[in-house]
């Protein structure tokens, strides 16, 4: 997970072996155990004494914790592999957005693609998964009609992507029609592509909702603090999308029938 973050947006190879950014001597493999390593360095280079970032025992607690909430929410089924790549996936899109402000294409392009495989595969296994969108309309009607899961499974893939992708881009599209400047990158569009294939259409809506209402939040927070408030300053919104996809993935069901049943 460091290696991506770390590697990634400086567009470095993802192949050789790991080494102290501040001396480049190698890092002896038990000193890569996550945390164990960390904390048998006490947080120092063996080498040069340089400290070492506490962001990286940080990745590695918040992705085993993450690790085990999806456990305990998926429990073991066939999505539970999925649902693993997925939220590793967002962690470090997640931090990789906090540091440079871009989600890259390398990331975001493979979860979409990845992500149409899934829909189409999952169903076809003997467990024959069936995704939650598969149970709703628009996407129950294919059902009804007679289609193959994997087909039924494929439309509510591209069906949520474009409800996703869709009305994040009119939102942006809007914002700069109106403002003239850029409200958000295209990254969070090609990221709500993958989003939408895997969670569907409602459970989409639902990070779209999250990530806004959290990202507001922050921004207010953000543009209270500062002293010449500058209403025109940029928040990384990848980071809410992606806690909210997570979210939404884990406990999307149960928050939207709780919210049902107030009515
Ligand atoms: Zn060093």
């Amino acid at each position: 997970m460091n290696v991506v973050i770390y590697r990634v947006p400086s567009e470095l190879s993802l192949l050789p072996s790991s080494k102290c950014p501040n001396c480049d001597k190698p890092i002896k493999p038990y000193h890569n155990i996550p945390i164990a390593g960390w904390l048998m360095l006490r947080g120092k280079c063996a080498n040069c004494k340089e400290r070492i970032a506490w962001r990286y025992p940080a990745v590695e607690l918040l992705t085993a914790l993450v690790f085990v909430l999806v456990y305990w929410q998926v429990g073991l089924s066939v999505f539970l592999p999925v649902a693993l790549v997925f939220s590793a996936a967002i962690i470090a899109l997640v931090f990789i957005d906090a540091e440079h402000m871009i989600l890259p294409n390398v990331i975001t392009y493979p979860m979409f693609v990845i992500a149409l495989i899934v829909r189409i595969v999952l169903p076809l296994l003997p467990q024959r998964y069936i995704f939650s969108d598969m149970k709703i309309v628009p996407i129950i009607y294919l059902h009804t009609n007679g289609y193959p899961d994997w087909v039924v499974s494929l439309a509510g893939a591209l069906f949520g992507a474009l409800v996703g992708g869709g009305s994040l881009w009119l939102v942006g599209a809007i914002w700069k029609a109106l403002r003239g400047v850029e409200a958000m990158g295209l990254g969070d569009v090609k990221l709500l592509l993958g989003i939408g294939a895997l969670l569907g259409w409602q459970l989409t809506l639902l990070t779209i909702f999250l990530g806004a209402f959290t990202g507001a939040l922050a921004g207010i927070a953000v543009v209270l603090r500062q002293k010449d408030r500058d209403l025109q300053t940029q928040i990384p919104f990848g980071i809410f999308l992606g806690i909210g996809s997570i979210v939404s993935m884990l406990f999307g069901e149960k928050l939207i029938s709780w919210y049902l049943s107030q009515f």
